[in-house]
């Protein structure tokens, strides 16, 4: 979806007239959602970690900045972006001369397999821009065929490809060639915990954009309650009885502890279906068709049907257990949010799940509280 949400046009970035020209001549008329959140931050310097889907226009919000900065009237390369292939380089650097193209910017692409005779006759010439594979960049500056003392920006798109335990050594050495005041950019549509220590070692305080999750996450309130396993039945019962649950989902982190969980919220006088991995799918489908119909209040599930689950009834998610990882979480949560209906999502934390718990905050940019002694029913 290249549409924009704030409403920015690209003439808001204050930018040179020559670079406006080649936005237009590539036919983009507004800037998408991640190049309005990305542009006018980055243009001030500041380092960027941005994560957006595929197709949403990554290259022109790390190329356009880029290429504001460069000082045409200096000969020295001042930019590098890096990327993990050579097809993605050819990409790049076709974006970057398509939008550059009435600024005199000098753009050239060196990665593993080219000529490295030609790439340091081409870096004879005034070149500004380089785009390339980490190896051969590295190999350049080490033998002193590229200089980048003067290169203040340095952008990896698929940063999470970039930053593979094989990739990172490479990208961190060459990081040393750059000088200490420099601007950082990394695009990627995953943040692999590799990008998040690259962050904690390479970047300065850099503005986060995480378009990944704000759409399945907005309109979600989430809390965690400390609690031991022994008395998780019994803080499932509380809740019960407090909150106002029009549908709710529980999620269990096994087939066996979602059937042992539904006998006791049965016990405990609460209608109750579940569904789990083990069971045979006209099963399952009969559980889930019967669940959306309103038939049961609660579900209990494994995380096998939480992929793509849209029931607009369900204002309670519950992690009985929580999840391995911020992909789940997001995938068991995400729904209750969606089409823009609010709810709840409650998670019991056991004292091994505190550090779990922390993780996927960090990692979906987002917040968990301590559940309060009273909910506002305007939150679900
Ligand atoms: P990503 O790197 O996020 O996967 P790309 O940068 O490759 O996405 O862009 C995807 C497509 O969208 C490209 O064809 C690009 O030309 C186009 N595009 C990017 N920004 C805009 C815009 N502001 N208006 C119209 N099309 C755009
Ligand atoms: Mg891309």
């Amino acid at each position: 979806d290249v549409t924009a949400t704030k409403g920015l046009e690209f003439e808001d970035f204050l930018i040179k007239r020559e670079l406006m020209m080649g936005i237009f001549e590539a036919g983009f008329e507004k800037p998408s959602p991640i190049q309005e959140e990305t542009i006018p931050v980055a243009l001030t310097g500041r380092d960027i970690l941005a994560r957006a889907k595929n197709g949403t226009g990554k290259t022109a919000a790390f190329v356009i900045p880029t290429l504001e900065r460069i000082n045409t009237k200096s000969s020295r390369v001042q930019a590098l972006l890096l990327v993990p292939t050579r097809e993605l380089a050819m990409q790049n650097s076709q974006v970057t001369k398509t939008l550059g193209k009435h600024l005199g910017v000098n753009v050239m692409v060196t990665t593993g397999g080219t000529s490295l005779s030609q790439d340091i006759l081409r870096l004879e010439q005034n070149i500004h821009i380089i785009v390339g594979t980490p190896g051969r960049i590295l190999d350049l500056a080490k033998h002193k065929q590229v200089d980048l003392s003067e290169c203040t920006s340095f952008v990896m798109d698929e940063a999470d490809k970039l930053l593979s335990p094989e990739f990172t050594p490479v990208v961190e050495e060459l990081l040393t060639y750059h000088p200490k005041d420099r601007q950082v950019m990394l695009f990627s549509a995953t943040f692999p915990i590799m990008v998040k220590s690259f962050k904690d070692k390479h970047m300065n305080n850099p503005h986060e954009i995480n378009l990944m999750d704000e759409l399945t996450l907005r309109g979600v309130t989430q809390y965690y309650c400390y609690v031991d396993e022994s008395q998780k039945v019994h803080c499932l019962n509380t809740l019960f009885s407090r909150l106002q649950i029009n549908q709710s989902i529980i999620f269990c982190n096994s087939t066996n502890r979602v059937e042992l969980l539904a006998k006791k919220i049965v016990d405990l006088g609460y209608s109750c279906f579940y569904s789990h991995a083990k069971m045979l799918q006209h099963n399952r489908n009969r559980v889930f068709h019967d669940f959306r119909n309103g038939v049961n209040r609660n579900l209990v599930c494994s995380d096998l049907l939480t992929r793509g689950i849209d029931i607009q009834a369900v204002n309670v998610v519950i992690n009985f257990d929580f999840p391995k990882n911020a992909e789940t979480y997001l995938h068991r949560i995400g729904r209750s949010g969606r089409f823009g209906h609010f709810g709840l999502a409650i998670n019991l934390i056991t004292w091994n799940d505190r550090l779990n718990l922390y993780r996927v905050e960090q990692e979906l940019g987002t917040e968990i509280q301590p559940i309060p002694e009273s909910i506002d029913k305007k939150l679900y």
